[in-house]
């Protein structure tokens, strides 16, 4: 796993640095817009512990940091009306890594939903 690089923009976000449009804050978690959105909705959770990948975070984040970081999707599915009971879905994806094209190096699960996303591709 290599080191977290405490400098990658979503460290400066959580720090304050520079802004972010949040869609919801929790003790562990954050959720903000993508700056360059790929789908009509298109949210970024992350959780605030210096976690690099998905991997990193599922290895060795709490159970408290994991409960909030999957309660926080669960609520914001359901408040943007992404969810299975009011809305029509939605696609969760994390990319990690060199062949996952990861472009920031802190984990963080996209959200996209809105419209009817196109065919998974690898
Ligand atoms: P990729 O760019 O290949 O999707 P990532 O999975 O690392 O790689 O995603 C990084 C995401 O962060 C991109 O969707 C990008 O638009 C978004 N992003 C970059 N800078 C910001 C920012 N300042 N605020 C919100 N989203 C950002």
């Amino acid at each position: 796993m290599p080191a977290y690089d405490p400098t990658n923009i979503f460290a400066r976000i959580l720090r304050g640095e520079i802004p972010n449009k949040t869609v919801l804050e929790t003790e562990h978690t954050l959720a903000f817009y993508d700056i360059a959105p790929k789908a009509p909705v298109h949210v970024l959770v992350i959780p605030k512990g210096a976690y690099v990948t998905y991997d990193d975070f599922a290895a060795h984040a709490s159970e408290a940091e994991i409960v909030d970081f999957h309660r926080a999707v669960a609520h914001i599915t359901r408040e943007l009306g992404l969810d299975m009971e009011t809305g029509q879905g939605f696609r969760a994806i994390t990319n990690a890594g060199e062949h996952g094209l990861q472009e920031v190096p802190h984990f963080h699960l996209h959200i996209l939903g809105g419209h009817p996303v196109g065919p998974l591709v690898a």
